[in-house]
């Protein structure tokens, strides 16, 4: 029998769809996968309707349908500042997913360094090792998830090609300050390296903190690509809306790497989602406002299990410090939370180049009386007497 490709033996599938699916299984609330449970705007369901009677069932246009890049470009230059081209800088891809695949394989040359911050969004290896690239780990230290400046200068001492960003960061919550960015831009020009940044979460940001577009950044524009979804400001996770937004040199390399991937995002769905680019700036404000009340929700009820985590400044993940439970690993630890506490997270060594089992990772992106279920049934963490005979059992 022929043998698969040798890269394949080099990363396992998914751990976060998998814990979705250990969820599903054993019927815990599913705080794994990060994906909502409630519904997109009203605007883009009715939009979305109307697209399926329209004449959008074929191919569209490769690098993203006209209406939907002109709308996206809007929103970014209303967003940004930027003066962004919709036939010049964009290709829209099948979520950020695709668009980071796209970004590093324009990016890189196998062999290539490329600086990735570690605990890192789980497709970030996988990404490198598609894309032959050999990563570079930066430390971003827990509990704050800052990094070190001299090490990030040792790592751009190594010549990498580029380096990830994501911003705000999934697992950690961090959101990189202007400066923190201004320095990576600075170092990325002196080694001449691409920033690769992942902004999913540009709108989902906890005051003081506010969301920096490293690629608006003075002298910034050329050196940046920048890798952004639809999933988490519409709650469309499941339309797989995307695009990579980059100098119009990069684009044209981008563009034949998505052609073809995949040649095109769904053609109905590019259409609807105009609805939501479309959407006055009230929208992302409420947006925000509701994230910060799902995020107080949640964290009140973990504060209570006793715990020790760190406050999301962006995003909707939170990494929980679960070491005081004495599983041997973080892996068992969240296999033990999904059928006996009831509630999915996903192991936190997933996320880590380090070997850390110190942590599960749990998002907050659902209605509020599914935070306060899930909040209940954590709360069985902090009953010494529920806790000391099930854990007993555990080791039985
Ligand atoms: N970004 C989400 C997470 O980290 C979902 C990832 C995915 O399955 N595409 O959980």
């Amino acid at each position: 029998m022929p043998s698969p490709a040798n890269r394949l033996a080099q990363f396992s599938e998914s751990v976060i769809r998998s814990m979705t699916r250990l969820a599903n299984s054993c019927g815990a609330i599913n705080l794994s996968q990060g994906f909502p449970d409630f519904d997109p705007p009203e605007a883009v369901l009715a939009a979305l309707e109307t697209a399926t009677r329209g004449p959008h069932h074929q191919y569209a246009v490769t690098w993203g349908a006209p209406r939907f890049r002109k709308a996206l470009a809007n929103k970014i230059n209303r967003d940004t500042g930027l003066a962004v081209d919709p036939d010049q800088h964009l290709v829209v891809t099948c979520g950020s997913t695709e668009a980071m695949m796209v970004a590093m394989m324009t990016a890189c040359n196998p062999g290539d360094k490329v600086i990735v911050f570690s605990p890192f969004y789980e497709n970030y290896a996988a990404d490198a090792i598609l894309s032959g690239a050999e990563p570079i780990y930066v430390t971003l230290n827990a509990p704050n998830f800052g990094y070190n400046s001299a090490e990030l200068e040792a790592a751009f001492e190594q010549k990498p090609k580029a380096i990830i960003v994501c911003n705000p960061s999934n697992p950690t919550g961090k959101v990189f300050t202007r400066d923190e960015l201004l320095e990576i831009l600075e170092l990325a020009k002196k080694h001449d390296a691409y920033v690769i940044t992942d902004e999913p979460y540009e709108h989902i940001v906890y005051e003081p903190q506010v969301h920096t577009y490293a690629c608006a950044l003075p002298d910034a524009f050329e050196r940046v690509i920048t890798c952004n979804s639809l999933s988490k400001t519409y709650s469309i996770t499941g339309w797989r809306l995307g695009y990579v937004l980059a100098s119009a040199t990069v684009i044209a390399q981008a563009r034949k790497v998505h052609d073809f991937l995949t040649v095109g995002a769904a053609a109905p769905l590019q259409e609807a989602a105009v609805a939501g680019l479309e959407l006055p700036d009230s929208y992302y404000a409420e947006l925000q406002t509701s994230y910060a009340r799902k995020r107080d929700v949640f964290l009140s009820y973990l504060r209570q299990t006793g715990l020790p985590f760190t406050e999301p400044q962006g995003a909707y993940y939170v990494m929980v410090d679960i070491s005081s439970l004495g599983f041997p690993t973080d892996t068992e630890a969240a296999a033990w939370f999904a059928k006996k506490v009831g509630v999915a997270g996903v192991p936190g060594s997933s996320f880590f180049r380090e070997p850390e089992h110190r942590f599960i990772r749990f998002h907050f992106a659902k209605k509020e009386e599914t935070l306060h279920a899930a909040g209940e049934r954590l709360l069985r963490l902090a009953d010494a007497a529920w806790l000391k005979e099930v854990l007993a059992l555990e080791r039985d």
